[in-house]
């Protein structure tokens, strides 16, 4: 079956068809600039050339109807007829406490994600526009929605209850929810697998480092904590994030700055983690790398400042969990940083863990970093939230087709 896993932002919507069977890709792009002028298409088929289209895209409608015509178009399309979609999975960023796994999308799954956009006012709404704009123009495919939140589900209310007056968890819901669940889970499987070992029987420490970034501690299978809470704002120093910080710079701030707490939430999204700690220099870690390496101690001090905040998190979760069997590196710096994956290492080595110089060196692959017999298991596995995406859609498609 032919699945197409749709992730849609406020003005941006990425794409890929991926065979369920073979579990390749078959082709993928990004719209971007939705809504404005200047919006376009890149699109990629498997084994072609990667092209981008100015397309006018008013609205996510627009959007998905540029999807559709690039996977059926004549020349770069790589199917025939829409009838070749069997199932359409969308990545849905919050699920509140509603959704502990991935559900087939009907009126009321809709009602859900909606009650719940208030936790995640710049997301659920987009992803929910791009649910409805597919299933006005491809009636009768089943969709399912796959949410970032649901495999922390499991946290323990210890793990997921912010020490303030309980009533606020019990009247708004606020309370850590985690993100990337989708990755932590797909990588965390992975790892098992590529051990040799059964999930359920390994204490996990998944380090998710990509542009947002977040730790999590996979206790024989579950969630049981992760670093980001209520939004995606908690935790580690991320690309432009601050992560944890005291909340009463908020309001020292906004006195400081004359603004508004949404200004200085405004700035502690986009201005801070790494492009504010190295100064401006920049949020990609190869930037960062390179001004270090010519001497800028701002960058170094970054640099620095980032493993410490991962190397606590992995260190405190050995102790929640009595312990660590593996932990694993994953998304953009996770995968590709071996220098940063060094800095972080260099925290972990009182757990009875070591990384080979020339292991890693191995950019984007699986690959074991730590000796043979070392107590914890340090490794590298790529993630592949779209795989994962298309994987639980098949799942529930075919769960859905038996029952009937
Ligand atoms: P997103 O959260 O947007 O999905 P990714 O997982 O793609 O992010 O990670 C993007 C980040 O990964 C970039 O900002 C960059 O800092 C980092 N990155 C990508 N490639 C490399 C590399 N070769 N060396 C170091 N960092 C890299």
């Amino acid at each position: 079956m032919n699945i197409l896993v749709i992730n849609c932002g406020s003005s941006s919507l990425k794409y890929q068809l991926i065979d369920s069977h073979s579990e390749k890709v078959i082709a993928k792009g990004l719209c971007e600039r939705i809504g404005s002028e200047g919006a376009c298409i890149t699109h990629t088929p498997a084994g072609g050339e990667k092209k981008t289209d100015t397309v006018p895209m008013p609205d996510h409608n627009a959007a998905i109807q540029a999807v559709i015509a690039k996977l059926t178009d004549s020349s770069v399309g790589v199917i025939t007829s829409l009838s070749q979609i069997g199932a359409v999975g969308h990545r849905i960023v919050h699920g509140g406490e509603k959704f502990n796994k991935a559900v087939l999308i009907d009126d009321e799954v809709i009602s859900a994600i909606e009650e719940v956009s208030d936790l995640a006012p710049l997301h659920n709404p987009a992803n929910l526009i791009g649910i409805r704009a597919c299933m006005k123009l491809m009636p009768g495919v089943p969709m399912v929605a796959v949410f970032d939140t649901a495999f922390h589900q499991t946290m323990p209310k210890e793990a997921y209850l912010y020490a303030l007056p309980l009533s606020y968890y019990r009247d708004y819901k606020i309370r850590r929810y985690g993100f990337h669940g989708t990755s932590h889970d797909y990588v965390s499987r992975r790892a098992a697998e590529i051990l040799g070992k059964k999930r359920e029987d390994l204490r996990i420490i998944v380090c998710h480092l990509g542009n947002g970034a977040s730790v999590t501690a996979v206790d024989h299978g579950r969630s049981i904590d992760t670093t980001m809470g209520l939004t995606p704002l908690e935790g580690l120093i991320m690309g432009t994030r601050c992560g944890d910080i005291d909340p009463a710079i908020i309001t020292f701030l906004m006195n400081k700055l004359h603004c508004s707490a949404e200004e200085v939430l405004n700035i502690c999204n986009k201005k801070s983690g790494m492009l504010g700690l190295s100064g401006g220099i920049s949020n990609d870690f190869r930037d960062l790398s390179k001004a270090a390496e010519q001497g800028n101690e701002d960058a170094e001090t970054a640099l620095q400042a980032y493993a410490l905040r991962v190397g606590k998190y992995i260190g405190a979760y050995a102790a929640e969990m009595d312990g660590a069997d593996v932990i694993v590196f994953t998304a953009g710096v996770g995968e590709n940083d071996g220098p940063m994956r060094r800095r972080i290492s260099n925290y972990t080595e009182f757990l009875g863990t070591s990384v080979d110089p020339e292991k890693n060196r191995i950019r984007g692959e699986e690959v074991i970093l730590s000796a043979p017999g070392d107590k914890v298991v340090t490794m590298v596995v790529p993630t592949n939230e779209e795989l994962a995406i298309a994987r639980q859609t098949l799942e529930i498609v075919e769960t859905k087709q038996n029952a009937v």
